[in-house]
């Protein structure tokens, strides 16, 4: 392991090789992850093979004028792991760091992850190569609705549902519907809203969409809570990015009564023991191109002093490999909430598990996202606008029962709670194929 590289791959990073080492990186962890599930469990070997491939991959080049008139080719990409429980369903990210291959680690999570939640969905994420910081916004729209037109009739309503992700918001969402329902006949245009979900409430948002992941980070950090018996009160918790993760997981953290103390994303790292107020920090990070750096209320630390505060929660909640065998020895909490897809790595995990140090796993942990999506996606289909209470309750309902579902599965296999929310997620998959058998 090369310790010289710093291992924050947060927006923004400009480090050189990122790219290289993610390409190996994400697919070789959902890989790891995979295989060990399938071992214990004995998935049927067909079903094994299937799910070990992605059905499809989809990379697009398209031009855009920028706003200095010169021409730029973008590259884009959507994977389509499986659909064997429904439609492909999972976000876009605008990151440098986008590559055939994150974006095949990335769509595989999601196959798991709908398939744990119990949704009637597959897995699928994509993205582009860019760092969105560098444009205006008239060009993101229009690196946007261009990617939208490459993308064509491979995403759809019933096909393929993207969604918002790293650096991708509800206006990113509102012009990926637009572009998708103009290229139709008009007649169709409002039963194509749900070709995306994560739109902005005037344009077939669902409420409480916005907040729906960091909601479901801590639904199931107060299970876990439940479980061990350990009051959320008084804790205290680190989170890494402070994008839409980020921020509302410490917002509904703050009302269960713990206190952040600190934060990092690819800007600085910021510090304070007797707590940071999310809401101030939230502030600042709007007003300032949506990074942390230079908020005056806290004091700064090294980047390398992040994961090994004392504290009792961590909460990545920014890109995949942060916590590795180069920091996850420091690590002090009693509990990781996995927010980010893939924040741990195989050999980072294996050093948490020595340490007694609790996971709670991505595809559990940050699956009220796409649970919110779930419902945007029905509220559009049946023309229906649902209260932000009932939507709430909906996500806290189905996050909960995915929990209990992972927590029965590990005590029947003795396994912890990665494996069993593996467990849960490839047995649905498997009795499916048993029924409905291979074509032709
Ligand atoms: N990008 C989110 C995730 O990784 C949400 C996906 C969705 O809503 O489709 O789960």
């Amino acid at each position: 392991m090369d310790t010289t590289i710093p291992e924050i791959l947060t927006p923004e990073t400009t480090i050189m090789n990122t790219t290289a080492r993610n390409r190996q990186g994400m697919y070789r962890v959902v890989m790891d992850q995979f295989e060990h599930a399938a071992d214990i469990m004995g998935l049927d070997p067909g079903v094994r093979k299937i799910l070990s491939r992605t059905n499809s991959e989809i990379v697009v080049h398209f031009p855009v004028k920028l706003d200095d008139g010169s021409i730029e080719v973008f590259t884009g990409y959507r994977v389509q792991h499986n659909n064997a429980l429904g439609p492909y369903k999972g976000g876009l990210r605008y990151h440098q760091t986008v590559d055939l291959d994150s974006a095949r680690a990335l769509a595989i999570w999601m196959t798991w992850k709908t398939a744990l939640a119990g949704l009637p969905y597959g897995g699928g994420k994509g993205g582009v190569e860019i760092n969105p910081k560098l444009y205006s916004p008239g060009e993101l729209e229009r690196i946007t609705r261009r990617f939208t037109y490459a993308l064509g009739d491979n995403i759809g309503p019933d096909l393929d549902i993207p969604a918002p992700d790293v650096n991708t918001n509800p206006q990113i969402m509102a012009w990926i519907a637009d572009t998708y329902s103009s290229t139709k006949s008009p007649a169709t245009r409002f039963t194509n809203l749900h070709v995306v979900t994560g739109k902005p409430l005037g344009a077939g948002g669902l409420e409480g969409r916005d907040r729906a992941t960091g909601f479901g980070v801590v639904a199931t950090l107060k299970a876990w809570s439940k479980r061990t018996g350990k009051p959320l009160s008084g804790m205290r918790y680190i989170v890494q990015g402070f994008g839409n993760v980020g921020y509302w997981t410490s917002h509904f953290l703050a009302e269960e009564g713990a206190l952040l103390i600190a934060v990092q994303d690819a800007s600085a790292t910021i510090y304070h023991a007797n707590g940071i107020d999310p809401e101030d920090l939230n502030r600042h990070v709007e007003g300032n191109n949506r990074s942390i750096a230079g908020y005056d209320k806290a004091g700064t630390l090294t980047p390398e002093e992040f994961f090994g505060l004392p504290c009792d929660i961590v909460v990545p909640a920014a890109l995949g490999n942060q916590i590795t065998a180069s920091n996850a020895g420091n690590i002090k909490a009693q509990v990781v909430a996995e927010g980010a897809n893939g924040p741990t790595d195989t050999e980072g995990e294996a050093i948490l598990r020595k340490n007694g140090v609790d996971i709670i796993p991505d595809i559990l942990c940050n699956s009220g996202g796409v649970i919110g999506s779930y419902y945007e996606w029905l509220q559009n289909k049946r023309s229906e606008s649902w209260k932000i209470e009932e939507v709430l309750e909906m996500i806290h309902d189905k996050v909960d029962s995915a929990f209990n579902k992972v927590v029965v599965t590990a005590e029947e296999f003795q396994v912890n709670w990665r494996d069993a929310a593996y467990i849960v997620a490839l047995r649905r998959l498997e009795k499916t194929y048993k029924e409905r058998g291979i074509f032709p």
